[in-house]
């Protein structure tokens, strides 16, 4: 995945100072084949890199101490840019900026998740925005469908408009358009027929469905396990129809999320809904940062990130865990180190919090929740030990531990708390065992 791919170019970029040619190329080359194999269409993909590429080439990441991975920051930006990140917070809200009723026009292929989508937006407004939801049906061809809006609409406590297989789809949206009004809906959804493939037949109708009612949101939905494919549909739509926004549904699925960029490029549209979940409740806000993540393989590439932005160094934190890993015994030397790298990570406070649940546990039972201050205590208190008090620790005994105490400038009481707390940060790392270190920071998220 594109992890893997950036942290193969992060490394092999390590000793290089600079950016070239080259391995701006190489770099690029592979973020290009990991999107490919992410399933995003091969246009979108060509803009994206179109774009890395010229903020690689800009001060910021040229100034950089490692530039490969400053080009990774630069990667993850711009793909939850494009994402939808450009567009701000207030772009996948839906507008009732109408009179109402505020219509809402559903579009896609059959399959995409349109008919389902309808019920779950009905309970999100109804829910969450305390709106007055009224469905219908315009799809006339499958026999099953005006029933099955009917019953999602009723699992969801919405109001619905009947209609028959027999009526016009145009008819039957006005006359539902007809009664929200003198029912004082604040809301009316329009479920529309869709096609296995794309059909001048399907774009005709749901036109004329949209001129008839003038929805103030139409709403494309597809489908993420399209991947490339969804490019292709997606032109069609909004070539046909003025687009306000997308819901990309199934990503429960194994998708991995191509489609997104692919419909975003295409479309310009922000995907305001995404569909995680068969059951009616499987509806949320399109987070395009997440997104991002997940093509870019989830969890992992933050830490590449965070180490770009934080300047860890990775490679003592790698010998470190290669030690305990290698049965070496963590001793004082290395706590002292460890303090070190914490304190550039933003002190301890914030990356504790930044673990998770089973680690922090353990760091507040060694009391090192709030513990900023008494790092800098902590390191003097080190400093003041010999190199062997260090290494050996139990070897502190009464006269050596007011010895500490007097040279660092604390009580002996606190010697001996440092002491009970290494202790205890000693079998944390024990628990932590083989990269331990390296998973903590990993699991870091910013
Ligand atoms: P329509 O033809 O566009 O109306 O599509 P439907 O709403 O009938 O959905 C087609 C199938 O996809 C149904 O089996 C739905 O349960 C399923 N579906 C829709 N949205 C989601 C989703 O977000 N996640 C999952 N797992 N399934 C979904
Ligand atoms: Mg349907």
């Amino acid at each position: 995945n594109l992890t893997q791919r950036l942290a193969k170019v992060v490394k092999t970029m390590r000793g290089e100072a600079r950016l070239t040619e080259t391995n701006t190329a190489e770099m690029l080359r592979e973020v290009r084949l990991a999107l490919l194999e992410a399933d995003v269409a091969l246009p979108a993909v060509r803009d994206f890199i179109a774009k890395v590429k010229q903020k690689a080439m800009g001060e910021e990441v040229l100034a950089a101490l490692s530039p490969g991975q400053a080009l990774v920051g630069v990667v993850q930006r711009e793909l939850a840019a494009m994402m939808g990140g450009d567009l701000g917070p207030e772009a996948s809200l839906l507008s009732f900026a109408t009179q109402p009723p505020a219509v809402i026009l559903m579009a896609g292929l059959q399959g995409a998740g349109k008919t389902t989508t309808v019920g779950k937006l009905a309970k999100f407004l109804k829910e969450k925005h305390k709106k007055k939801v009224l469905t219908v049906s315009a799809d006339v061809y499958r026999p099953a469908a005006i029933g099955q809006l009917q019953t999602v609409t009723a699992q969801v406590g919405a109001d619905f408009f009947p209609s028959l297989p027999t009526d016009k789809p145009v008819d039957i949206a006005l006359a539902a358009l007809d009664f929200a009004k003198r029912h004082y809906h604040d809301v009316l959804i329009i479920d529309t027929a869709g096609r296995l493939g794309i059909d001048a037949d399907m774009m005709a109708e749901i036109a004329a469905l949209h001129a008839a009612v003038k929805p103030i949101e139409t709403l494309f939905v597809v489908d993420a396990m399209l991947g490339q494919d969804a490019i292709n549909t997606a032109k069609a739509f909004n070539d046909a129809l003025p687009l306000t926004g997308i819901v990309l549904t199934k990503l429960d699925g194994d998708a991995r999320g191509g489609a997104a960029l692919s419909v975003r490029h295409i479309t310009g549209k922000p995907i305001k809904f995404a569909g995680v979940a068969e059951k009616l409740d499987g509806l949320e806000a399109f987070d395009p940062q997440r997104m991002a993540n997940r093509i870019l393989g989830m969890g992992d590439i933050l830490a590449l990130v965070e180490e770009a932005q934080k300047g860890v160094d990775m490679a003592a934190a790698q010998d470190m865990a290669q030690k305990i890993k290698s049965g070496g015994r963590f001793d004082l030397n290395d706590f002292k180190a460890q303090l070190g790298q914490m304190k550039k990570m933003g002190g301890m406070a914030s990356m504790m919090d930044k673990l998770p649940a089973q680690f922090q546990q353990a760091a507040t039972g060694a009391n090192m929740g709030n513990a900023d201050k008494q790092v800098r205590r902590m390191e003097g208190m080190i400093n003041s030990m010999t190199k062997q008090e260090r290494a050996k620790p139990e070897l502190i005994k009464a006269t050596r531990k007011r010895r500490i105490a007097a040279g660092a400038g604390v009580q002996v009481q606190e010697v001996n708390r440092m002491l009970a707390q290494f202790d205890q940060m000693q079998t944390m790392m024990k628990k932590l065992k083989g990269g331990g270190m390296m998973k903590m920071m990993r699991s870091m998220k910013g």
